[in-house]
């Protein structure tokens, strides 16, 4: 192309690791890199550029993400034992994610990638149904104490700042039992609430939260007040005039609406719930590798990624030299969502309209009936149907694209 499409910002990229640092290459090579004139911070995310800066680039990254508001991530590595030995790191140092998450404060929202020919395991969805998983507390933070007899158990408050020290009783054992006590934090809920407003807003679709109040009468309904509040304070006018809805309802009776619903919502749920209620939602839409990933904070800074890992066992066939057919359709929606995102913020019409070429070329390959492995055993069986090579899905997505932007 003679006229490379301007994007005004620069963005921030993270690279990454084993066989999606492989597509991420060719994804830049082949679809962003003839079209596009972009200025780019790259930092590198690789496990060993991690240990050699004793993880000092991850957190540069998320500065850098503060500073542009954009950034797009390739999956990475969380090492443990095995891939500390493996590469020969330090230590096992935090995952990355779970580093920029803590440092932009952000909302993880994951949204399937649809196609015409895969049909989702629940026949009423149309749209896509995007979860909010708040990212903090409940029982990934909580106490346990296995109670070895019969005894009373009490909560013990003792205040900071010197004030009485209150005692709540819970249960009077009457033999060996469980116990668990979870918490939360009241900032933290409402920058969750602020993130699921400000994504559905963005994405102009209505947002669902739901808890158990009525049994959970402080905690889960907490929760519910806090969203309440916030919607009314900050967000009401806005979303009458985006003509989207908040809807707030008990979580059974959003488990039974959803199956019912044609999609094209964003779906808030606190920790587990979410943790539970997203792989139900992936697997219904057929592969890990047709999820999208975005961290968005309340202060208006936006991660995109894909859903999946670093699809380490292709890559040790790749490594080998063998053929490898893994599927780079997140990757791909990874960068056109930064792209289209960076597009809004920067009111830039042509890179908004490249993000969807993109996108519409991504799905049409797949449509075609060219698809990866992964696919293949889940789409519409065609005898048209081609399976094809990881740089295969890519080269034919090309194709495509550049028909879009000739036409
Ligand atoms: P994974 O990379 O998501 O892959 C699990 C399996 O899912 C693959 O073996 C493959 O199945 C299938 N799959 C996932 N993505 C695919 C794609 N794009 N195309 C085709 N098939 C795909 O998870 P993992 O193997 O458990 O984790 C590998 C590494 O990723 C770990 O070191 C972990 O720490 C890291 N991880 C990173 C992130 C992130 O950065 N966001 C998220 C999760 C995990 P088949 O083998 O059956 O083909
Ligand atoms: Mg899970």
């Amino acid at each position: 192309m003679k006229n490379k499409i301007k994007v005004e910002t620069t963005i921030v990229e993270m690279d990454g690791d084993e066989m999606t640092r492989i597509m991420w290459k060719m994804v830049k090579e082949t679809l962003l890199f003839p079209y596009l004139d972009m200025n780019i911070d790259y930092y590198d995310l690789h496990v060993k550029h991690r240990d050699a800066t004793d993880d000092k680039v991850t957190v540069a990254a998320a500065q850098a993400i503060m500073k542009y508001g954009v950034g797009i991530k390739c999956a990475t590595i969380t090492p443990n034992e095995d891939r500390v030995k493996e590469y020969g790191l330090k230590k096992a140092w935090k995952s990355p994610n779970g580093t920029i998450r803590a440092l932009l404060d952000g909302t993880v929202f994951r949204k399937p990638i649809l196609v015409k020919n895969i049909k989702p395991g629940v026949s009423a969805w149309k749209k896509p149904i995007t979860i909010g998983r708040h990212a903090y507390g409940d029982v990934y933070g909580n106490t346990e104490f296995a109670v070895p007899g019969a005894g009373r158990l009490e909560l013990v408050f003792t205040p900071q700042d010197g004030g009485k020290i209150v005692s709540v009783p819970v249960f009077d054992f009457p033999g060996p039992g469980l116990a668990q006590v979870n918490h939360n934090l009241e900032r933290s809920i409402l920058s969750f609430a602020r993130a699921c407003f400000t994504y559905a807003l963005s994405e102009k679709i209505d947002l669902w939260f739901s808890t158990k109040d009525t049994i959970s009468k402080i905690y889960d309904a907490g929760f519910r007040e806090i969203f309440r509040r916030e919607f009314e304070k900050n967000w009401q006018d806005k979303f009458q005039a985006a003509g989207i809805k908040y809807f707030f309802t008990l979580i059974d009776d959003a488990v039974a609406r959803i199956m019912k619903t044609e999609g094209g919502l964003l779906w808030a749920l606190k920790n587990y719930d979410g943790d539970v209620l997203s792989d139900m939602i992936a697997s219904a839409n057929g592969s890990l590798a047709m999820m999208t990933s975005v961290l968005v904070s309340p202060n208006g800074w936006f991660e995109y990624e894909a859903a999946h890992g670093t699809v380490q066992k292709h890559y040790y066939k790749y490594l080998k030299g063998e053929e490898t057919s893994s599927n780079s359709m997140a990757l791909i929606f990874a960068w056109s969502g930064g792209l289209r995102k960076r597009g809004e913020l920067d009111g830039t019409p042509e890179v908004i309209a490249f993000a969807d070429k993109l996108e519409a070329a991504a799905t049409g390959t797949v449509e075609e009936g060219i698809m990866t492995g992964d696919l293949l055993d889940i789409a519409e069986k065609k005898h048209t149907n081609k399976k094809v090579t990881t740089e295969g899905f890519i080269e034919a997505v090309a194709v495509n694209l550049q028909k879009k932007l000739n036409g």
